[in-house]
């Protein structure tokens, strides 16, 4: 079958329209999807981890607050230290019971007058300024603020984080007496810290103002080993600065890419603890689902495609039939197809039945014509179809009748044409074929024919006559073909 170039560009372009259309949704839904992700992402699950975060830090915070505070205004605490901290075990009974009764780790008192340590066993030390360890006792002194948090965090206990609160003690008459307070674990910071990371795939850490990372869930823990500050953490170092200059204590939103991945970030001041709580996801996970759905959106919409084109393909190819039929031409040649011959061949004969005028048949076939094909391809077979039209066209007069009569074989009638003159025009014929140059490239093919020639008898049906052309033309093809050969009534 023939395929014309111009179904070829019908074909194309349907196909670069499909290809276009069904791509262009993809990708656009694709990416809407993944915007619509990462904008709740960003937007809402972050801060909300945050929040939850900070407020069950605020609760845990609270308790040990209130109690110190208790304890800084109590008035036996304060009568005791007025009264010149005379009887050491009064004051240890009162630390370890508070320590006992609220279930804090430890419970002190640091006397101004003294200098004295006392905590639930009686008396510890006394502080002084040179100890590092004694630094915050006057801090505590200096400060503004009725109390200040200080965290500790106890990697070998799980990740305890333990929070002492230092309060002020001031006398009736709000002069400075000491400190006092309690330590107490939030056991629950580094549990809440897991949960949201195997629930969400969200990395939890708390950074102090320099950048240390001061407390994470288990998955961190060997970034927190290799690095120790976010200052060097890779990707995040990118926007470190950001981080740390910023006091807000509303969830910022922040983003950096770390192995090609884009991280979204959520970072906020937490003032209790003087930290920066950081909470950050990878998107890959969630964007998984809907780039497997691309492909398979992609995969639907090529099937689909090539079903379409093979449609499209076979309506054209049977429409094109449809129409030669029809115009009774062949669309190649510009020649009579098949079944517009028969119908002049059978008045042909009509004709010559009546005014008794001789008519001849020649039916020819190119031969080799497979290799052609095969060696130049089908366009170039198709040209040279066209070529041997045109000769055969010119071979014989205006009247006489050329038809395609199938593939590369053509049947010329010959009207009032005796049998000797149709074998002159036949050899004509031949010998132009063969001597034609068909301007095939490189090639040393020889395109010749082989012909057939019958020459109509009285009372002959068309068939018969037909056959008879049909005989001789695979007689001469028997010979060794690129000759005529001739059907004896
Ligand atoms: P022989 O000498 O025995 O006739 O050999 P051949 O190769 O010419 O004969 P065969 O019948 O085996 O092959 C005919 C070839 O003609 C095969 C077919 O692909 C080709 N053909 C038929 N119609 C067309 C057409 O419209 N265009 C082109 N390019 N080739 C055609
Ligand atoms: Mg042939
Ligand atoms: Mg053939």
């Amino acid at each position: 079958m023939r395929l014309l170039p111009e179904k070829y560009r019908l074909l194309i372009w349907i196909s670069l329209l499909l290809v276009a259309g069904f791509l262009t949704t993809s990708v656009i839904s694709y990416v809407v999807s993944r915007d619509a992700i990462r904008q709740r992402v960003a937007e809402q699950a972050l801060p909300l981890t945050s929040d939850n975060i900070y407020s069950e830090i605020q609760k845990d915070i609270l308790r040990p607050v209130f109690i110190s505070s208790l304890m800084a205004n109590d008035t036996f605490l304060r009568d005791w230290m007025l009264a010149g901290e005379t009887d050491v075990n009064q004051i240890a009974r009162y630390l370890k019971q508070v320590k006992e009764k609220y279930g804090t780790i430890s419970s002190f008192l640091v006397s101004e007058p003294t200098h004295r340590y006392y905590y639930g066993d009686g008396l510890l030390k006394t502080v002084s300024e040179k100890e590092e360890r004694d630094v915050w006792y006057y801090r505590v002194r200096d400060m503004k603020a009725d109390y200040e948090t200080n965290v500790d965090i106890d990697m070998a206990n799980r990740d305890a984080m333990t929070i002492f609160i230092n309060h002020r003690v001031v006398d009736y008459d709000g002069n400075f007496l000491g400190a006092t307070g309690v330590g107490l674990t939030l056991d629950t910071m580094a549990g809440l810290l897991d949960s949201y990371q195997t629930r969400f795939h969200r990395t939890i850490y708390f950074v102090d103002k320099s950048g240390a990372i001061k407390l994470t869930g288990k998955s961190m823990r060997d970034k927190q080993d290799a690095h120790g500050t976010i200052l060097n953490m890779p990707g995040v170092s990118t926007v470190a600065k950001q981080i740390l200059g910023n006091k807000s204590t509303t969830p910022t939103r922040l983003e950096y890419k770390r192995d090609h991945a884009t991280i979204l970030m959520s970072s906020r001041f937490i003032p209790e603890l003087d930290w920066y709580l950081l909470v950050e996801q990878d998107l890959a996970d969630d964007v998984l689902p809907l780039q497997r759905m691309l492909y398979i959106n992609i995969a639907v919409s090529a099937i689909v495609t090539l079903l379409i084109l093979g449609m499209v393909l076979f309506i054209v190819r049977r429409s094109h039939e449809q129409m030669e039929t029809i115009a009774g031409t062949d669309t190649l040649t510009g020649l009579l197809n098949r079944q517009a011959f028969e119908m002049v061949f059978h008045q042909a004969i009509l004709d010559s039945e009546r005014r008794g005028s001789p008519l001849c048949a020649v039916l020819f076939d190119i031969d080799y014509f497979k290799m052609v094909n095969d060696n130049y391809g089908h366009l170039a077979g198709d040209r040279i179809l066209q070529e041997i039209a045109t000769i055969a066209r010119k071979s014989v007069r205006e009247n006489d009748i050329v038809a395609r009569w199938g593939g590369e074989e053509f049947l010329v009638l010959l009207k009032d044409c005796p049998l000797q003159q149709a074998i002159a025009i036949a050899e004509k014929l031949r010998g132009t074929i063969a001597n034609h140059d068909f301007a095939l490239r490189g090639g040393d093919i020889l395109l010749t024919a082989s012909l057939g020639i019958a020459e109509y008898a009285r009372n002959e049906s068309s068939a018969d006559f037909f056959t008879r052309a049909d005989r001789a033309l695979y007689q001469a093809k028997e010979k060794g073909r690129n000759r005529i050969a001739v059907s004896q009534s």
